[in-house]
């Protein structure tokens, strides 16, 4: 058996044959023409056939994917007609007096190789849509009518890279899978296959050898690995995961797009805890209606210096328009305790849970504070931020993140930069004494996110970070629920919503309880959405609640 790393691309798992596809430019001779005009002729016949399959493709892309999917093929056509590609083909047949189909694949060539000298990943993702017309003119010009393969059925077809006109014709023709050793996830290829469903893995960066041809083969699209050969028991494991994928996602599709609401109506949110943006795309595929909690601190960890501010708001603007209209709510940095940031040189502390981290590091720190908010207000005006802030514990810190606000905004104005004044402002409570003090605090807040982690760690006086004592780490102490219903109610009379983001929102035996007493949101792992919104959709609370409240 061999196995091979890439790119996940659709995350399904597909059984197949190898077929190894020879590129396009193979079989193409340079051939010296002594009648030109006959060349010519045959170049502008092929385009205005190649022009028609291409407005063809474009109508059914409409049809069965939308306008993002079916643009495609009018870059392409737009491709076509280019007057400087049209005049380089045109030049190689007249002046060097060459076949009509080495002038094509010449011009692609050229025209290709500019699109990946730029910098731009998306521009030289362009170089493919290149190799695609021309690869369909070429077919045009030799008469051949599509990128037909024999029998194709059920097989995974593996190539350097293949054209989205290809991956549409491939699928047509019923095949289970792609292999590319080239590629990317924003490929148009990778686009395709996503819309189509086929599950593939792509930027192998190593082509597969002639001899595994005809091979058994397993496309993991979930984990992004391919495993040619492969022996008895990863076939078992590969098929248990496939059956595992196809319940989950029967279950989305009968959760998608609905409201968490129990059997009684009572509604509540589920978002999703997000701690790096490469998360996003498990998120929004398990259909989260927001992101409770966004760990900013991860953008600093595991480099050698700071995010600058432009660096911060190209990732927070990608992600709240990924999540279009939903909530994202991006917690500033809880820097500190067990998350070290080296290039800060932070004196060693005795008891760093306890000591100098998440906000009170940002106040020791403004300039990095108020960077991050700048970053945070700038990505406002693409989509639905809220922010909140770690580890409060008093109403003099709240005053305080007000000034750092307003100081950031000022220096947005003074740049000239576009932002939204109202974010909505939130807060952590995730120490006893935000608890007790709940009342007061939300009279200055939009929202409460209870984090249930430390909120264990420090009333329980049980340090999360330390094995010894890890076995008394209980979130379901009794003093943790009460905590919380006094946060609910305290939030609640002062008309402001209040949510949960610590593990334990992810524990199914407690969501009734969540319920009972009314919390607002659950904010989860991706991958714990469906499992939670499922089971919302199973309970009663009228029945179960009076029962609840008397013994929390
Ligand atoms: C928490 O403390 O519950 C929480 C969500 O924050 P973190 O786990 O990042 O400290
Ligand atoms: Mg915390």
């Amino acid at each position: 058996m061999i196995v091979l790393k890439g790119i996940g691309v659709f995350s399904d798992i597909s059984f197949g044959t190898l077929l190894i596809k020879t590129d396009i430019n193979e079989g193409i001779s340079k051939i010296h023409v002594n009648d030109t005009e006959q060349e010519l002729q045959k170049y502008y016949l092929a385009k205005n056939s190649a022009c028609e399959q291409i407005r063809s493709l474009y109508e059914e892309a409409l049809q069965k994917f939308g306008t993002s999917e079916a643009d495609i093929f009018a870059t392409h056509e737009m491709m076509l007609k280019d007057k400087d590609f049209e005049n380089t083909v045109l030049d190689i047949i007249k002046n060097q007096k060459l076949n009509a189909e080495y002038a094509v694949l010449q011009t692609s060539k050229q025209f290709s190789e500019i699109f990946l000298n730029m910098n731009d990943e998306y521009m030289r993702e362009r170089a493919n849509d290149v190799k695609d017309v021309s690869c369909r003119l070429i077919n045009c010009i030799q008469g051949k009518k599509e990128i037909r393969e024999k029998n194709i059925e059920n097989c995974i077809i593996s190539a350097t890279d293949l054209t989205p006109s290809e991956v549409s014709e491939l699928h047509k023709q019923g095949v289970k899978g792609f292999v590319l050793s080239e590629g990317s996830a924003c490929s148009h290829a990778s686009i395709i296959s996503k819309v189509l469903k086929i599950p593939s893995v792509v930027a192998l960066r190593e082509q597969l050898k002639p001899e595994y041809n005809n091979q058994k083969v397993i496309v993991d699209g979930i984990s992004g690995i391919v495993y040619i050969d492969p022996d008895e028991i990863t076939i078992r494991e590969m098929s248990k995961k496939k059956a595992q994928n196809d319940e989950q996602k029967n279950l989305l599709s009968s959760l998608k797009g609905k409201e968490n609401i129990t059997k009684d109506g009572i509604k509540i949110n589920i978002f999703a805890n997000l701690n790096s943006p490469e998360e996003i795309d498990e998120v929004l595929q398990n259909d989260s209606g927001g992101i409770g909690l966004f760990r900013s601190e991860f953008l600093y960890l595991n480099r050698n210096s700071l995010p600058t501010e432009d660096e911060q708001f190209e990732i927070y603007k990608g992600i709240v328009r990924k999540m279009g209209s939903k909530k994202v709510i991006i917690r500033t940095i809880d820097i500190g305790s067990d998350k070290r940031v080296n290039y800060l040189n932070l004196s060693k502390e005795i008891n760093p849970a306890m000591g100098c981290r998440g906000i009170r590091l940002c106040f020791e720190h403004p300039e990095i504070f108020i960077t991050q908010l700048c970053a945070i207000y700038r990505a406002s005006v693409f989509g639905n931020i809220s922010i909140m802030f770690p580890m409060i514990i008093s109403l003099e810190e709240v005053a305080e993140i007000k000034k750092y606000i307003k100081e950031a905004k000022n220096r947005l104005s003074e740049r000239g930069i576009e932002f939204f004044p109202n974010v909505p402002i939130g807060i952590m409570i995730e120490t006893p004494a935000s608890v007790f003090i709940s009342d007061e605090l939300a009279k200055e807040v939009d929202f409460f996110s209870i984090g249930t982690n430390d909120l264990t760690q420090y009333s329980l006086a049980i340090d999360r970070q330390n094995g010894k004592v890890n076995h008394m780490f209980n979130m379901h102490h009794k003093s943790i629920m009460r905590m919380i219903k006094m946060v609910v109610d305290n939030a609640h009379q002062n008309g402001i919503w209040v949510g949960v983001c610590g593990e334990l929102a992810s524990d199914e035996s407690f969501i009734e309880k969540f319920l009972s007493i009314g919390v607002d949101e659950l904010s989860v792992s991706p991958s714990y959405i469906l499992s939670t919104r499922k089971k919302i959709t199973e309970i009663n609370i009228s029945e179960i609640k009076d029962n609840i409240l008397k013994n929390i």
